[in-house]
């Protein structure tokens, strides 16, 4: 049976090669060396997921497995290891790369109720280095995931199914996007939000599932 690990952070990585050429399969090949540590899913790479500057989203471990990535304050154990092709210590990563993160991170967040404040970065806990770059401001996580058009949200519509907590965003396309709050998580916490008036409905299925949507703190 293999273990499973609770994973209660992310941390992002930079591979230190170039953004443009740097490949999964070299770096994959690359950790086999150093490590030879086979993941569940047949690879060797130590992040669970790495995204090239095409903006491609790899996984190379499931999350509930250990990683190789981060051996400080047992990150290798409750933390996901998410890596970007490039030296960010001379270049910012690729818009189609930080396009990709954000959804990953998105998904991640909901899936293992990842609070915000644990978004990290390698050098947060490895301090004599600069991964993932120089380049990555404290912010980035911040900058982001608020790339939202929150303007757009505001024109959707709220609704909430009749005796239920959670609420949702009605979206053009007529999907339900399940709102959710920025620092906690917590569900349910849309009444009176962007001035809207949050309408009940006996059916949510009528709606198909969407995203989730992250409230800003400026909501
Ligand atoms: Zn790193």
């Amino acid at each position: 049976m293999p273990t499973y690990y609770k994973k209660t952070h992310i941390v992002l990585h930079h591979t230190l090669t170039d953004r443009d050429t740097t490949t999964f399969e070299a770096v994959n090949n690359y950790h086999k060396n150093l490590w030879n540590f086979k993941s569940s899913l047949g690879y060797y790479i130590g992040y669970h997921y790495f995204i090239t500057s095409d903006g491609k989203v790899y996984q190379g471990r499931n999350d509930w497995e250990i990683g190789a990535h981060c051996t400080q304050e047992n990150k290798n154990y409750n933390g996901i290891g998410i890596c970007l092709t490039g030296n960010f210590d001379n270049q910012q990563p690729s818009e189609a790369q930080k396009k990709s993160l954000k959804m990953l991170i998105k998904d991640l967040m909901a899936k293992h109720g990842i609070a915000k404040e644990n978004l990290k970065f390698h050098r947060d806990y490895a301090t004599y280095k600069s991964c993932p770059g120089n380049k990555i401001p404290k912010d980035f996580f911040d900058k982001i995931l608020l790339t939202e058009n929150n303007n757009q949200n505001k024109t959707m519509k709220i609704i909430r199914q009749n005796g239920g907590q959670d609420c949702y965003a009605i979206d053009k396309n007529n999907r339900r996007n399940l709102i959710v709050n920025w620092n906690t998580y917590e569900r349910g916490i849309a009444m009176g939000l962007w001035g809207s008036e949050v309408e009940v409905v006996e059916n949510l299925e009528q709606f198909p599932i969407g995203n989730i949507i992250i409230l800003a703190p400026d909501n």
